[in-house]
């Protein structure tokens, strides 16, 4: 068992009882003009005190400051880390990482800690969550909070366990509603790897989300699910048209708010798949999720012609941390192996094959595979080598597989959006298709 300090957010709007929203708004333009400051400051070398020191403002809580600015250097220092993955990469069509703005176009939000900036407490009477935001020195807003029972319940958790505690909040607005994201704090103890019984192999790239559950014991295939997310390459590059064509006339504010609108259908498709993911794995006993090292990907992307890269390219690495993240919540071990030639093999002989188009050919004449889903076929080839691992075996010298050919392939689309009307099957529900009844 290894213990994993966990956070979530808990998204919640303000119903304002007591104070003038006015203070907020000051509060929101201090936040961003410290923001600006900071990433100014830091860009010409200053050090985190000098710009603590620097950023001073009257009228502005000095613990909200500090948050404020710690926040906007963690926005830097994402923007390096992007940019040192840059220089490293080979792919010349990938643009180039651009520092975070420092003008009026970005969403900084006031950031708080608990108990100074804000705090939250538990109203039995009312059956309500109240909150106090300090948004000027000896100013207070005050009310109670709304939004959706699972928000709350992580909340209340927070004011009642010991287990538990609360984070920093982030004060935002949008059409005129001021919402509060809570960031609320845990651990969660996590089995280890070596101690699952389901291997769920997943293989991750342009076209899909492949993933096959195999029983260590057996290696018998438990359930195998295909994720595919055609319909969110096209709806991505309807935005990135028309931003492009706003571009072209000089509609810069256009071009934000689109840039905007990708950029959170993006992070609503990253959502909804890592959910299924999750979902998929914890309907087997002690399951065990196993990713294959990325860098294989960014070269099979790279060689394939037919691609806009920039745009049918999902943020594997951001989709990846968000199933472990959510795995880890639901104390499901991750691991990553190692995975040369992963498309190439035959999951059932181990034999190197080729690939044609969409399927995998096994070139073997003795393996009971002829050809088998490409996709699915690499993420049994990822459940096999944790097997492989675990039981020290050496992949390169050992043919042996699962000797068994595979069920066929449940293929599900994601489709939709954020808002649709027609509500989209749940993750729960898309992740049940995968799995195998005897
Ligand atoms: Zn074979």
């Amino acid at each position: 068992m290894g213990i994993e300090p966990v956070t979530k957010t808990a998204r919640t709007r303000l119903c304002i009882e007591s104070g003038e929203r006015s203070w907020l708004k000051d509060a929101r333009f201090t936040a961003r003009d410290i923001s600006n400051d900071t990433l100014r400051l830091k860009q010409d070398g200053y050090n985190k005190t000098e710009i603590q020191r620097e950023v001073d403002r009257e009228d502005f809580l000095r613990n909200n400051k500090c948050a404020v600015v710690a926040k906007a250097l963690q926005a830097w220092n994402s923007y390096k880390e992007l940019l040192n993955w840059w220089y490293d990469q080979d792919d010349t069509t990938v643009g180039k990482p651009s520092p975070p703005a420092t003008d009026k176009k970005g969403a900084y939000p006031l950031v708080m800690a608990h108990t100074e900036g804000y705090r939250l407490t538990h109203n039995d009477e009312e059956g309500r969550i109240r909150f106090r935001v300090s948004p000027k020195p000896y100013k207070k807003v005050k009310g109670h909070l709304r939004g959706r029972p699972e928000d709350f319940n992580l909340i209340e958790s927070a004011l009642t366990e010991d287990e538990w505690s609360l984070g920093q909040a982030e004060l935002l607005y949008r059409d005129g509603v001021y919402y509060l994201h809570v960031t609320v704090k845990t651990e969660v103890e996590v089995p280890e790897p070596e101690d699952a019984d389901t291997l769920v192999g997943v293989d991750i790239n342009e076209r899909n989300i492949a993933l096959t559950a195999l029983n260590r014991e057996t290696m018998d295939t438990l359930g195998t699910l295909v994720l595919d997310y055609g319909s969110v390459k096209a709806e991505r590059q309807r935005y990135h048209t028309i931003t492009k064509r706003c571009q072209e006339h000089g509609q810069h504010s256009i071009h934000n708010q689109l840039g905007d609108k990708e950029e959170r259908y993006t992070e609503w498709v990253l959502h909804r798949m890592s959910r299924v993911v999750v979902e998929f794995a914890q309907q087997f006993p002690n399951p065990v999720m196993v990713f294959e090292d990325l860098s294989g990907i960014r070269d099979a992307i790279k060689y394939g012609t037919y691609m806009n890269r920039r745009l049918h390219k999902l943020p594997f690495h951001k989709f990846e941390q968000q199933v472990r993240y959510k795995a880890t919540w639901n104390q499901i071990p991750c691991e990553t192996v190692e995975s040369p030639y992963n498309s190439k093999s035959c999951s059932c002989c181990g034999h190197r094959g080729y690939r044609q188009g969409r399927r995998f050919r096994c070139t073997n004449d003795s393996c009971a595979v002829h050809q088998d889903h490409a996709d699915r076929n690499a993420s049994v080839n990822v459940a096999w080598r944790v097997w492989a691992k675990h039981a020290g075996v050496d992949v390169e010298s050992v043919n042996y597989r699962t000797r068994k050919t595979q069920p066929s392939v449940r293929k599900v689309s994601l489709s939709g959006s954020g808002r649709s009307v027609n509500r989209p099957s749940s993750s729960r529900e898309i992740a049940s298709r995968g799995v195998l009844t005897t």
